[in-house]
């Protein structure tokens, strides 16, 4: 049945401001690394990008090599752009990335302009789009010159292939580095896309949000739900249908006793605040107005609304804070 988006979709998702760029995201973008592949029904996906879309979720976070198999998750969002949003285009954002293995042979990786620009190239035919609208490297180059890898990114936006550029996994040095390059070239750095959450505080020990306000960068970030662990989905096991048990990313020892015991004092302290575990995680992540959005995975459509309902309380007492800290960390 031909897709009609809900009227009210704009009435309750906040949209916050990517650095000091004139791009808003909404507080939860949806990640399509896992979930999005060909290993599931394209029925699924189509139910959970359709009720993102009517919950103001308007950013789809892609990469070349998002799957399993690596560049199907792309063709399936391809599908569903041309069936479901194709009319709402100018209403979404598009992210994809070069970086991370794509094909064989020296050009398949990294950080050459030769492997980013190719696989744009082949992102944009797998999507049937003729532009994205934020293009990341998705990893540091220990090898290629950030000169040439930042010298890409302007390229790309000067082709129209992209409408703005970010960086991923970079550390608060590597970010002051790649923004000075892309400012002097003309194309300011729109973002920077970390992992974190309450079990990763590594950006905060680096001083990333500091270093990104200095540079006018906004900031993104990566598995705020630890993949799942920070949810109430391993309190009562390990469900054959989860990633723990269907993807190597996620590894069943990690949520041993310790971890276990963590997850569930966290789960007292959402409780206490009338949330679920996963909007208190969202919630917090998203605490410093300097954080821009967190990307969230969904196999539901059922976690997709569960996620999006965070942004119904995002604040904390100091109290709440301290206690998320000491259940959290050590
Ligand atoms: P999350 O931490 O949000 O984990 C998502 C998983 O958690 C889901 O697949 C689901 O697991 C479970 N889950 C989500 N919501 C709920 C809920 N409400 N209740 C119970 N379980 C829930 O994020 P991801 O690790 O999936 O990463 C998100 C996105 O970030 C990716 O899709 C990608 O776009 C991006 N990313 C970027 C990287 C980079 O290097 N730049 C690296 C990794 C991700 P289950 O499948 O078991 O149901």
């Amino acid at each position: 049945m031909s897709y009609l988006p809900a009227d009210d979709r704009y009435e309750s998702m906040p949209y916050r401001r990517s650095g000091r760029s004139g791009l808003r995201l909404p507080a939860i973008s949806l990640g399509l690394w896992h979930n999005f592949g060909h290993t599931r029904p394209l029925e699924t996906q189509r139910e959970i990008v359709r009720r993102a879309f009517d919950l103001g979720v308007t950013h789809f976070d892609l990469a070349n090599n998002y799957g399993p198999p690596a560049g199907s998750a792309e063709e399936n969002f391809g599908r569903l752009l041309a069936s479901d949003l194709k009319p709402y285009r100018d209403e979404i954002v598009v992210s994809s990335k070069a970086g991370y293995y794509m094909w064989p042979g020296p050009y398949g990786e990294w950080g050459s302009r030769k492997n980013l620009v190719a696989s744009l190239d082949q992102s944009l035919a797998r999507l049937g789009l003729d532009y994205v609208d934020v293009f990341y490297h998705h990893r540091p180059d220990p090898d290629t010159p950030l000169e040439e890898t930042m010298g890409a990114l302007d390229a790309i936006v000067r082709s129209g292939k992209a409408l703005y550029v970010g960086v991923s996994n970079y550390t608060s040095e590597q970010v002051r580095a790649a923004a000075a390059i892309l400012r002097d070239l003309g194309t300011p750095l729109l973002i920077d896309q970390p992992r974190y959450s309450m079990f990763d505080r590594r950006i905060e020990e680096d001083g990333l949000l500091d270093a990104l306000e200095e540079v006018g960068a906004g900031c993104i970030v990566f598995s705020p739900l630890e993949q799942g662990v920070l949810t109430d989905r391993y309190l009562k096991g390990v469900p054959a249908d989860s990633r723990a048990k269907t993807s190597h990313f996620l590894n069943e020892d990690s949520l041993d006793e310790q971890t276990m015991s963590k997850v569930k004092a966290l789960n007292e302290i959402a409780a206490a605040r009338g949330q679920s575990l996963a909007q208190t995680a969202l919630a917090w992540a998203l605490r410093d107005e300097r954080m821009t959005s967190v990307i969230i995975g969904a196999s539901s459509v059922r976690q997709l609304e569960d996620n999006v309902a965070a942004t119904a309380n995002l604040d904390f007492t100091a109290d709440e804070l301290a206690a998320i800290d000491a259940a959290s960390i050590g």
